[in-house]
């Protein structure tokens, strides 16, 4: 792939994702990520860096000129608790933790946007490089901007990427609206009557009425979402306190739910705990639910899709850009930041080749495509510096 990058960094670039892959670190625990990084962006000139936001978060401003703009890169830093099964040279020294997800080359892709525009200015007024912890869990986001983010260090817009395994290398994908889906888990504790398998009719059996209960939520899509809109609920795991010839007195049935919009999260929820509340009750057992919000849905503003597709398009031309993709059922801690601030994520294709990019994310044989590199850092620098124009 042709770059417009020096040859010098594209060579950083290379050994920054080679060190960051070969060091993962857990949610919460990117101490040595973030010194890494941190010790890099101080070299890079003008560049100051504070550290420890939200846990291990770290948030570097770069200054030009005296435009009143500010723009937000966002990059994650953990890695998953994975043993890597690959067999390149920069695989992973801690055991069991692992890079699967790509972040070694997201936070390269910023930090080489940093360093391209701390070298090559080119724009007027001020670029945040935030480099998050814990996306997987989807909790190092809000840990950001409850430890007052956004308030110490304010942004008017705030961009972001992530690698696609199955897109052709370098290509992008992005939608406006929600590109990726909340995630909600549910838990239905429900308690009957336990004692003897063979004397049922003195008993208040929590099992068959949770059986009912998982049927029934499956009627929650299909009935009670309007058919225009997308959403997911799966029953995961249950667990009794029965044993073979004695019938529970609790059953514990526990879920995850997808959506795109506050309005059918909240239809979710309501139908989850009306069915779950009413069969109990038809049943003389009783239930408690609980709901717990996980990740918010990733809904990107339109007047940074244009201008995100604007910059995709300038780097990689309009055959690389696909501006209506299909939104996403996974989730991504992005969305935190796009409730705050107006905002666009997007995906860089990682490549369709098994073993070069498309191997699919989270597994133990992933590894983040090296030549997508620059191609991402220069889609930042052209964002940034259109978003940021020098006056003429
Ligand atoms: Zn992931
Ligand atoms: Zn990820």
């Amino acid at each position: 792939m042709e770059t417009t990058l020096t040859s010098e960094l594209c060579e950083n670039l290379r050994s920054w994702r080679h060190h960051l892959h070969r060091n993962p670190e857990l949610p919460f625990q990117e101490h040595g990520t973030a010194a890494y990084l941190a010790g890099i962006l101080e070299t890079l000139g003008g560049v100051e860096v504070t550290g420890g936001i939200g846990g291990t978060g770290l948030v570097a401003t770069l200054t030009r000129g005296s435009g009143a703009g500010v723009i937000g890169l966002r990059a994650d830093m953990d890695c998953l608790p994975l043993a890597e099964a690959g067999d390149h040279a920069h695989i992973s020294r801690n055991g069991g933790a692992m890079h699967a997800c790509g972040h070694d080359g997201h936070m390269t892709m910023v930090l080489g946007a940093a360093a391209a525009l701390a070298a090559g200015g080119g724009f007027d007024g001020t670029v945040r490089f935030i480099f998050q912890p814990a996306e997987e869990p989807g909790r190092g986001a809000r840990a950001m901007v409850d430890d007052g983010l956004f308030d110490t260090f304010p942004v008017d817009r705030i961009y972001g990427l992530h690698n696609l395994p199955s897109v052709p290398a370098g290509h992008f994908h992005l939608r406006e609206g929600a590109l990726l889906a909340s995630e909600d888990n549910f838990e239905i504790r429900i308690r009957g009557r336990g004692g003897h398998a063979s004397m049922p009719e003195v008993l208040v059996d929590p099992l068959v009425v949770g059986a009912e209960i998982i049927l029934a939520l499956q009627t929650v899509v299909a009935r009670n979402i309007p058919p225009s809109q997308s959403a997911v609920v799966s029953c995961t795991e249950v667990v009794t306190d029965g044993s073979r010839n004695a019938i529970p007195s609790e059953v514990i049935i526990r879920g995850d739910t997808r959506s795109y919009t506050p309005e059918v999260r909240e239809i979710l929820e309501r139908r989850i705990r009306g069915i779950a509340e009413g069969l109990c009750a038809g049943y003389g057992a009783s239930c408690t639910v609980s709901y717990i919000h996980e990740f918010e849905p990733t809904v990107n503003h339109p007047g940074c899709v244009e201008a995100a597709a604007r910059a995709a398009i300038s780097v990689v031309g309009p055959d690389g850009v696909n501006t209506t993709a299909d939104p996403v059922m996974g989730s991504e801690d992005f969305g935190v930041f796009a409730r705050e601030v107006p905002g666009c994520f997007a995906f860089i294709g990682n490549g369709t080749e098994p073993g070069k990019g498309g191997t699919p994310l989270h597994s133990s044989d992933y590894d983040f495509n090296d030549d997508i590199l620059a191609v991402g850092v220069e889609y930042y620098v052209t964002l940034i510096r259109s978003l940021l124009p020098v006056s003429t």
